[in-house]
């Protein structure tokens, strides 16, 4: 049987255009893409690239006091302009995207600005009815952003409506305590918006390691966040002033403008899964094997829409050692159980790799060298910002198990730090580093004692 495509590939975010682009470019493949709305996707249209973007942006204030503390006693920031803001960052995100089809268009891959489904195991069929035959199907549809099903919540915007505001809210409601959530109420803080966070748990950023949970906590309260733990709303009403909002603890309130960063879904509804055999959870993630295959063998899913580590890097490995080992014939998989990651909050982000100190809790005896001081930079400054490096390690093995750094820069030390633990390094490999003085991260290198050993939980 003959095909229009060696490859189709659906959604032209970071797991699908990779995917394309090696499978055409390096190994010489037929490829389609589809995508519905910018090339690019999420990360560079409406996730990573915009919010960093707009955490440089809403460092300004810290960057004022951190300068009158050096002997800058007139260090002013002025006004912030969000009209100036949003057209630079509007022409980079074009900038970006432009890129991505070029990369794609000189790999060969035929572009098809329109929304796909597939209407059988070996075919596709986009938005104009036009249906294209492919040997190999990729689906790589990411996420979207969740609500949480209470009344009137069709008066809040998503995580999406932030990069896209005509302008800035004067008074906000964050509801929500993932890494979404905190770096929103980070950067509309920093803006100036009087921003408010509520959040149902006991403290910011589930699943991250405790101790570096509760500095984060602790953190986003003395940024001027106004951090309301252990409360959801339980309704919106949309009135002639603003949105008043009632909370489960019977308290209501009045703001401008309320934002859902409560979870994202797996994009696979309305993608004609009925029309194949192709399985899913309940929560609509598409089940693949190691090899990001699908129950169907001609039909394969990368990126957010499988939910197993919902990163960016992750989602191009993904589509990578897809087309590695479909059309380069170099088999690969991914490793998911090692991946660094970074909440990017200010002044001190949160970076981290491996266990955390309850994951290696539950796993058998683990000895924590931790560390909480004010770096230095801040500190002369007059900040009382706390910093935090925590290593744990394996008592048997001296393997470096997890490690978190709550501090200024911490996601580009985890990059680094990546590294040796991914290579299993042993804490006295660590140790045998001479450190680089005077840095926040020679403590890293520097801690000799565990501050605490614990004995693991039996079962
Ligand atoms: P996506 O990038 O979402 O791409 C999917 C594409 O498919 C989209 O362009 C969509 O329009 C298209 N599409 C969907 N359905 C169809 C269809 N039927 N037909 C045609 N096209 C379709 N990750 C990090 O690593 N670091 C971060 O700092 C970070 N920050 C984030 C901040 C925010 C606010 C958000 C929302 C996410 C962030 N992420 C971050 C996560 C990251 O963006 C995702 O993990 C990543 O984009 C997933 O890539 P993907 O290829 O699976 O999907």
């Amino acid at each position: 049987m003959t095909f229009d495509y060696d490859l189709f590939v659906i959604g032209g975010g970071s797991g699908g255009v990779r995917a394309a682009r090696i499978a055409a470019g390096e190994h010489g493949a037929k490829v389609g893409l589809a995508e519905e709305s910018r090339l690019g996707g999420t990360c560079v249209i409406r996730g990573c690239v915009p919010k960093k973007l707009m955490i440089f942006a809403s460092q300004a204030g810290n960057m004022q006091a951190e300068m009158q503390g050096y002997g800058w006693p007139d260090a002013k920031t002025g006004d912030f302009s969000w009209e100036i803001y949003r057209e630079k960052q509007d022409a980079e995100l074009t900038r970006l995207e432009l890129i991505y089809r070029a990369g794609l268009e000189r790999a060969g891959v035929e572009v098809h600005d329109q929304r796909a489904k597939l209407a059988d195991h070996h075919t596709v069929e986009l938005a104009d009815g036009t249906r294209m035959t492919a040997k190999h199907i990729l689906i790589a549809t990411g996420g979207r952003p969740a609500k949480i099903g209470v009344p009137g919540e069709e008066h809040a915007m998503i995580s999406d409506d932030l990069f896209l505001m005509d302008k800035l809210p004067k008074r906000v409601l964050l509801v929500g305590g993932g890494f979404i959530a905190c770096e929103f109420a980070t950067i509309l803080a920093g803006l100036g918006v009087d921003t408010v966070q509520a959040y149902r748990g006991d403290a910011v950023l589930r699943g991250f390691d405790r101790e570096a949970r509760d500095l984060a906590t602790l953190q986003l309260s003395h940024q001027g966040i106004d951090l309301r733990l252990g409360i959801t709303p339980t309704r919106l009403d949309k009135g002639a002033d603003g949105i008043t909002v009632s909370f489960d603890d019977d308290s209501t309130d009045r703001f401008d403008a309320v934002m859902f960063a409560t979870g994202r879904d797996p994009y696979s509804w309305g993608l004609g899964l009925e029309n194949t055999q192709v399985k899913t959870q309940p929560n609509g993630a598409i089940i693949v094997d190691e090899w990001s295959q699908t129950s169907v063998p001609s039909v394969y899913a990368v990126g957010d829409v499988t939910n197993r580590v919902n990163l960016t890097p992750v989602a191009i490995r993904e589509g990578h050692s897809f087309a590695d080992t479909v059309f380069g014939n170099k088999p690969r998989t991914v490793d998911h159980s090692i991946v660094a990651s970074a909440v990017y909050l200010r002044p001190h982000e949160l970076g981290s790799v491996g266990l955390t100190e309850e994951e290696a809790v539950l796993r058998g005896p683990v000895d924590v060298y931790s560390t909480v001081f004010r770096p230095m930079r801040s500190m002369f400054a007059g900040s009382d910002a706390r910093m935090m490096m925590k290593l744990l390690v394996d008592p048997k093995t001296d393997k470096v198990l997890g490690c978190h750094i709550f501090g200024p820069e911490a996601g580009e030390m985890i990059q680094l730090s990546a590294i040796p633990i991914g290579m299993g390094a042993t804490k006295a490999q660590f140790d045998a580093t001479i450190a680089v003085h005077p840095t926040a991260a020679e403590e890293l290198v520097t801690m000799r004692q565990p501050s605490r050993r614990h004995h693991g939980v039996p079962g």
